[in-house]
């Protein structure tokens, strides 16, 4: 991962860099911010940089091979710490054998993923994960170990705050009093529940959202047209990994989605409705506030053609749904789906349960489009 891959926070890229070449480089750093942002690839484009054999004062160079071996998760003296299943002390070696593969191509793959996307990866949908005691020794390991080739060893740990309060404590004096060249780079999407004994001991590089620009300008480069950048990009809260899905197949996932939602909703179909509330509360945060999102803009775009004007669809197929939607529902009845999902909207973001949350939203619109 370079810095150049990452779009825009150029303020925070030169930070980084400006720190090493003053050699101010902090042996424990907190990189947090928002699921979806592009916390994680900033993490590794710096680890990118401190350890690339040919960096320039803008960015590594991509090729030689710490980059190269860094870009695939597989340098010696890069040790991953990741959240992944529990397991007894004699079956640890081997639930990390199995899960270290999985999560290299994880980051290969969604960088700017988050929990979710892991465990999806990960294939464990119905555990708990969590950063073990036994992941903890682990890393007093790394430590203890000299480092391969004699520059830095870095301890990248990816979600601190899914550390269980003892493997915590076990690292904190590591975290203190590093032996020489040890970097601990920590990546955490939830600043306010780690242990303060954890921030105190970090230094913390906050990493911003992508303003809506530079998402748009990004999905543009990696060949997402204009219309689907800008929508992807205007969901997406300034998080490159929801605009990503969003503008990629979760697009017409979503689309499809919506569809069959509003058709069970009609037919009063409980038991579709029941199973798509447990599915939605699965689903994660931004994936359930991107869903009514998407939603919403849907329902807008209807209200607009229900009031004889043309909206500003995407697509051809989009337009057509929206014209069959806002004839078969009219003016009030899309208004008044709309206030109901706006509001559900408003109790997800105040931590409502997503299950009751979802299920009362379908109650309440079977109402409205029967009544
Ligand atoms: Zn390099």
């Amino acid at each position: 991962m370079q810095f150049s891959e990452i779009p825009g926070l150029f303020e925070l890229k030169k930070q980084l860099i400006s720190a090493h070449k003053r050699g101010k480089v902090a042996h424990a750093q907190l990189f947090s911010g928002r699921p979806g942002t592009a916390v994680l690839p900033m993490a590794l484009a710096y680890a990118s940089y401190l350890m690339c054999e040919n960096k320039n004062d803008e960015d590594s160079c991509g090729t030689c091979p710490n980059c190269a071996r860094i870009r695939k998760l597989i340098h010696p003296d890069i040790h991953l710490h990741f959240p992944k299943i529990s397991a007894a002390e004699n079956k640890y070696e081997k639930v990390l054998a199995e899960a270290i593969p999985r999560f290299r191509e994880f980051v290969a793959e969604s960088p700017f993923g988050d929990l979710e996307a892991w465990v999806r990866k990960y294939g464990q949908e119905n555990k708990n994960l969590l950063i073990s005691r036994e992941d903890s020794r682990q890393m007093l390991k790394n430590v203890s170990m000299r480092s391969v080739e004699g520059g830095y060893k870095v301890l990248l740990i990816w979600m601190p705050e899914l550390m269980n309060p003892s493997s915590a404590n076990a690292i904190l004096k590591i975290l203190e009093e590093p032996p020489e060249k040890t970097l601990y780079l920590l990546v955490s999407y939830n600043y306010d529940s780690l242990l303060a004994t954890i921030t105190s001991r970090t230094q913390l590089v906050n990493v911003p959202p992508n303003s809506f620009e530079e998402i748009r300008n990004y999905l543009i480069e990696k060949g997402v047209d204009q219309s689907k950048a800008e929508h992807a990009a205007k969901l997406s809260e300034g998080k490159v990994g929801l605009a990503q899905y969003i503008a990629s197949e979760g697009e017409s996932q979503a689309y499809e989605d919506f569809q069959q939602w509003m058709l069970e909703c009609w037919k009063k179909d409980l038991t579709g409705l029941v199973r798509r509330s447990e599915d939605f509360s699965k689903s994660g945060k931004a994936m359930q506030k991107g869903s009514l999102n998407f939603a919403i803009e849907l329902i807008r775009n209807a209200v607009v053609h229900a009031s004889g004007q043309t909206p500003p669809t995407q697509s051809a197929a989009e337009t057509s749904f929206v014209g069959k939607f806002s004839e078969k529902l009219g003016f009030e009845k899309l208004e008044k789906t709309y206030a109901l999902i706006n509001e559900a909207l408003i109790h997800l973001e105040r931590n409502s349960n997503p299950r009751i949350t979802h299920l009362n939203l379908s109650l309440d619109i079977i109402r409205v489009l029967n009544g």
